[in-house]
């Protein structure tokens, strides 16, 4: 058993925030980092699996995603922060120190930080894998630029759908946003919007079955879902807009979260309705999603950690 500090959950750019600002302020911070899967070798979040990130300030010239994330984690180091590369497999909040297992071991700790993220779902084909990052994207603001002059298409039929195909117009040639079904499940603001953008072409009934392409995207094959037909889109990106799932089973029963599983926190701050664990990232934000407001909200979450602790030992 070790105990710490602080234990932060997750390493995308909240939970390596956090990590920098609390080991910065002497908290020794241990980070359970997650482990590799089978999309990408390394933990990290999200921008583990994207290519070039354009819009984080300070490179100015855009970053690769995954070595953004390596500067994030090593700059952690510097100041302390040490690393467990497992998945935390059980917590116990109930008393404190605050417990958590990474299978038979366990980690004690005065304050959490739980920076678990969130995934895109996906569409469950096999070439996601390899052709994520290179045509396929899950983010119309972080990828969109990239698809200057191109046809593309948009998967999904809610807001975040037509959010994206609304987006991408300032850049695609044409959007082929493509619905299961013959009616949008989106806002009827957003829907009005859409279907009246003259670059934006609805496919109704329909799914992406299968995407083409070895070291970059060039078609998807679009399947009706009443006659089974098929048909090829020789498009260059597809945006998959199907939702997000938060990763937040852990914490089930335990830190008050909505009916879609995102953990709330209060107003204004990272406070759980745990005294004392904090959450910071896209585990607690379906609104804006993006690697800089998730490292803006891991420093608030170090911030109010350390003024809690503060105000224990105090
Ligand atoms: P959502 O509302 O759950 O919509 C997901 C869409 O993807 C649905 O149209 C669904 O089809 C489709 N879908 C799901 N699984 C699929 C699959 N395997 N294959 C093909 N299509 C699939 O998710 P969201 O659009 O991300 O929105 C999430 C929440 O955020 C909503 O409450 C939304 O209002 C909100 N939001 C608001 C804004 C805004 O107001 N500006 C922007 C974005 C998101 P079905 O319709 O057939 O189920």
């Amino acid at each position: 058993m070790s105990h710490h500090p602080v234990i932060i959950i997750g390493s995308g750019p909240a939970g390596l925030t956090a990590a920098i600002y609390t080991a910065r302020a002497n908290l020794a911070p241990l980070v359970i980092e997650g482990e590799p899967s089978s999309t990408s070798d390394q933990p990290g979040g999200q921008l583990m699996l994207t290519t070039e990130v354009e819009n984080f300030p300070g490179f100015p010239n855009g970053i690769m995603g995954p070595e953004l994330m390596v500067n994030f984690r090593e700059q952690a180091m510097r100041f302390g922060a040490e690393f467990v590369t497992e998945k935390v497999t059980a917590i116990d909040f109930s008393e404190r120190p605050f417990r958590a297992w990474v299978r038979n071991v366990e980690y004690t700790a005065d304050a959490i930080i739980v920076s678990t993220g969130a995934q895109s779902l996906m569409l469950g084909l096999p070439e996601e894998q390899h052709l994520l990052g290179h045509g396929l994207s899950t983010c119309a603001t972080c990828d969109g630029f990239f698809f200057r002059g191109h046809e593309i298409a948009v998967v999904g039929g809610g807001d975040s759908a037509i959010e994206e195909a609304s987006f991408l117009t300032k850049f695609a040639s044409k959007v082929t946003l493509i619905h299961r079904r013959d009616s949008l499940r989106a806002s009827k603001i957003m829907q009005d919007r859409a279907l009246s953008n003259p670059k934006i072409t609805m496919h109704w009934n329909a799914t992406v079955t299968a995407l083409h392409g070895t070291d970059t995207l060039v078609g998807a094959t679009v399947t009706d879902v009443n006659t089974g037909e098929e048909s090829l889109l020789p498009v260059t990106g597809v945006f998959v807009a199907i939702g997000h799932r938060p990763n937040t089973d852990l914490f089930k029963g335990v830190l008050d979260m909505e009916d879609n599983g995102y953990l709330i926190t209060r107003p204004g701050s990272t406070y759980t309705n745990i005294d004392g664990v904090f959450a910071c990232g896209d585990v607690q934000d379906h609104t804006y999603r993006q690697a800089i407001t998730a490292a803006g909200s891991g420093c608030m979450a170090a911030i109010d950690t350390e003024r809690w602790l503060e105000a224990q030992h105090g």
